[in-house]
């Protein structure tokens, strides 16, 4: 049996590493096992020695969208922190582990226009890849050429195509055990100054996420118009619906969210679809938060909600859906 002394020097395999550092929310406890991972080869020798030690992995990127358990999580969390850029005409190839915000700020000055609106958000590419991160009219999938990723035993590479993205949705979050490496970009030459509507959309989202807000940004999905029958949509006010959606935020405020407390767990007074961490929330106050006026959700719309946040254990969380 390998033991962690058995691992090369460059992996350094923490025990019982503490967890709220790692997520933006600033709740959790620790983790059996943690190593960050700067490149191909160091994630096989993690990969292999844990599955050598019969040990779950779970892949972490910047932690911006996850919601640790309170106690030890079992296995090993393997944070990615493959970076690398390479630019070729109007594509580029870019490290799962490099910062969403990076890599905006880079495609502006290279006048590559595609992600300029996605600026702020916080994260690695992979981790957006995973949810197909998106906002102010822009998603990160209507850029992806392809995806390489390691699928268990080996290195594969899936064009967007294949990749099944949708609405904060991709095949990566059904194949939790496929780790992205890279992904390669298609952008669109652009002679506007693409930092400026950056820094325009960034300044918009500092009035929703001011600095140093704990939080993992929105806790549910959006309810997209083909998930509800007529007799449920007969239950929304019209006014509710935006951009072929129905905002949480708008479900979670009808029914008393903003502004509500437990613990240090807060749904921000001004959206209902924002779950704040006063100073020392743990995760059953912000899971029992949530719960709650999920429920009451779906008391008075028929509808259920679903977090857009990965919680661990994967059973903390219901499996419902709208179909
Ligand atoms: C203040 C704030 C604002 C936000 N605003 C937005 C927004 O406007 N739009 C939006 O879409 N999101 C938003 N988010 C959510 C979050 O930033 C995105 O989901 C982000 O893309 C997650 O990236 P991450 O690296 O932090 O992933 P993590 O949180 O570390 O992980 C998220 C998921 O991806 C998986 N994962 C991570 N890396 C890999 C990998 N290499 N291979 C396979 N799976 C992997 C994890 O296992 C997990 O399931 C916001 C979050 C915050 C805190």
């Amino acid at each position: 049996m390998l033991t962690p002394a058995d691992l090369p020097p460059s992996i350094q395999l923490q025990r019982d590493a503490p967890l709220a550092e790692w997520s933006t929310l600033e709740v959790g406890g620790t983790a059996q096992w943690f190593t960050p991972v700067d490149d191909l080869q160091q994630f096989q020798q993690a990969q292999t020695w844990a599955e050598k030690e019969g040990l779950s992995i779970f892949y972490l990127g910047e932690g911006s969208n996850v919601l640790f358990p309170d106690g030890n999580l079992p296995g090993l969390v393997l944070r990615n922190l493959i970076k690398g850029r390479q630019k070729s005409g109007n594509e580029v190839e870019l490290g799962g582990g490099e910062k969403l915000e990076n890599v905006v700020c880079w495609l502006n000055d290279l006048g590559l226009a595609g992600m300029e609106r996605l600026y702020g958000i916080p994260g690695t590419l992979a981790g957006a890849l995973v949810g197909n991160a998106g906002a102010y009219g822009q998603q990160v999938s209507s850029v992806v050429l392809e995806v390489s990723f390691w699928s268990g035993d080996r290195v594969e590479v899936l064009s967007a195509s294949d990749l099944e993205f949708a609405y904060r949705h991709s095949l990566f979050k059904v194949h939790r055990e496929w780790f992205i490496l890279s992904c390669r970009l298609g952008l669109t030459r652009s002679v506007e100054s693409l930092q400026d509507v950056s820094d325009e959309i960034l300044s918009r989202r500092l009035e929703k996420y001011p600095e140093g807000l704990r939080c993992p940004g929105s806790f549910f999905k959006n309810i997209t118009l083909d998930e509800v029958s007529q007799e449920t949509l007969k239950k929304i006010p019209e006014n509710f619906i935006m951009f072929e959606k129905i905002p949480a935020g708008k479900l979670l405020e009808a029914v008393g969210a903003n502004g509500v407390r437990r613990g240090d767990a807060q749904f921000a007074s001004y959206h209902g679809n924002l779950i704040i961490n006063l100073d020392q929330a743990n995760s059953q106050d912000i899971l029992g938060l949530a719960r709650e006026y999920a429920e009451r959700v779906w008391e008075r719309f028929s509808i259920r909600l679903e977090p857009e946040i990965c919680i661990l254990p994967e059973d903390a969380w219901p499996k419902w859906s709208n179909q």
